[in-house]
């Protein structure tokens, strides 16, 4: 039967991850896969998130099945983390996922199942699963211009005017904040625009936020999102605690539905319920037990807000030591685009050329269309970073 495969081209990131391992030079740098580092190039286990584990761990009384939506007291939180104060929010049903992948594809499956015809646009260029995640569950996907890679900045005319021309059959997946892999982000006058053409024109808003609290703030990177939620009849959301509570391998996330009534989100739920029991059945407990437990508890919660602010503030600081040093050192402004990104990515428009010979010259391993992960950096290597451009051209 499987003779015949033909084998599939490999992930060009995990590819990249494995020549740097295999590169013996001390001063090499990895700007690939999207992990947030310490100044020690760890990727830590949050302090918050190791005592509610140590907590579950003494007190879970059992490990038999949760339901099909998972925890709903991490349901509960996740939402209320999102939506608390939107109009949105007593008309919202939540299903815990495997992480936001998995409520990419549960929410692709939803709109199928009402919306056969759908057409849902992604930004270019967009988060390299949305593709084919959309198409996998049967969704046509068409893309709406986003980001100039020259001026390094969201091209909001262009995107504006390609939205104006949606109507009720579109999707508009839009990223909540810390555009991947872009860096650049919706202004809030584009936010309030893209909510009223959504009034106006009918189609469907579906946000995902995969980086809430790596921008600028838990609450600031919301509040596109949570524009829309006020407004708009219907709404989806796929969110994501890979990154704000570093449970990357733990997959969890949730898929929420904001429906024209309570009642027509619970169907909605009802049906990523029926979706999910055709595919994972249940998400793993583990990550959401844990985000549950933070979330609940007045001193987990706070000592969690903390360490994000510290991680937000230090992808920050990286961001404008970028900015210093390429100003210093290229005596030009044209690097500033580092600063005004927000997140862990910013695109560089690096030329695959240009990419070659710093990985092969320099030794800095950035993956193809020039994202790099900024987040990923440590202090000690931004002048290897700044001579390694330079010396490429960039
Ligand atoms: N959406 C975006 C924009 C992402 O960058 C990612 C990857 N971090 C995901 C979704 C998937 O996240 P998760 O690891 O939670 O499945």
């Amino acid at each position: 039967m499987f003779n015949e495969l033909i084998a599939p081209g490999q992930d060009p990131i995990l590819a990249l991850t494995v020549a740097f391992r295999a590169d013996q030079r001390p001063d090499k740098v990895d700007l690939g896969i999207g992990v947030y580092r310490n100044s020690a190039g760890e990727t830590p286990v949050m302090q918050a998130v190791r005592r509610a584990a140590m907590d579950l761990a003494e007190t879970q009384p059992t490990k038999s099945y949760v339901g099909l939506a998972g925890d709903e007291r991490f349901n509960q939180a996740m939402t209320d983390l999102l939506l608390a104060g939107t109009a949105g929010h007593a008309r919202a049903a939540a299903v815990q996922t495997p992480g936001a992948s998995g409520a990419l594809r549960m929410l692709a499956e939803l709109i199928a199942t009402a919306r056969p015809s759908a057409t849902v646009w992604i930004s270019r260029p967009s988060y390299v699963n949305h593709k084919p995640v959309m198409e996998s569950a049967g969704l046509a996907v068409r893309e709406y211009p986003y980001f100039n890679v020259d001026t390094k900045q969201v091209d909001e005319q262009a995107m504006l005017a390609q939205i104006a021309q949606l109507g009720p059959d579109d999707v508009l997946l839009l990223h909540g904040c810390c555009h991947n892999p872009t860096g650049g982000d919706i202004s809030a006058a584009s936010w309030q625009r893209i909510t009223e053409l959504a009034l106006e024109r009918g189609f469907l808003p579906f946000v995902d936020i995969a980086y809430q609290g790596f921008g600028d703030g838990l609450q600031e990177d919301a509040a596109g999102l949570r524009r829309l939620a006020d407004a708009v009849p219907e709404m989806v959301i796929a969110t994501s605690c890979s990154k704000n509570f570093g449970l990357y391998r733990e997959r969890t996330g949730a898929a929420i539905v904001i429906g024209e009534s309570a009642a027509a989100a619970a169907k909605a739920k009802a049906h990523i319920q029926r979706l999910a029991r055709g595919t994972y059945t249940m998400p793993p407990d583990h990550g959401a037990a844990i985000v549950a437990r933070i979330l609940h508890d007045d001193e987990l919660r706070q000592l969690w807000q903390d360490e994000l602010t510290a991680m937000n503030e230090r992808i920050n600081q990286l961001r404008a030591e970028l900015v210093q040093q390429f100003r210093a050192v290229a005596q030009s402004d044209r690097f500033d685009y580092f600063g005004q990104h927000r997140g862990m990515f910013s695109v560089t428009g690096l030329s695959a050329e240009q990419l070659a010979r710093l990985k092969t010259d320099h030794g800095i391993y950035v993956v193809d269309g020039g994202r790099v992960n900024v987040a990923g950096l440590s202090e000690a290597a931004i002048p290897t970073v700044v001579k390694g451009f330079l010396a490429v051209g960039a």
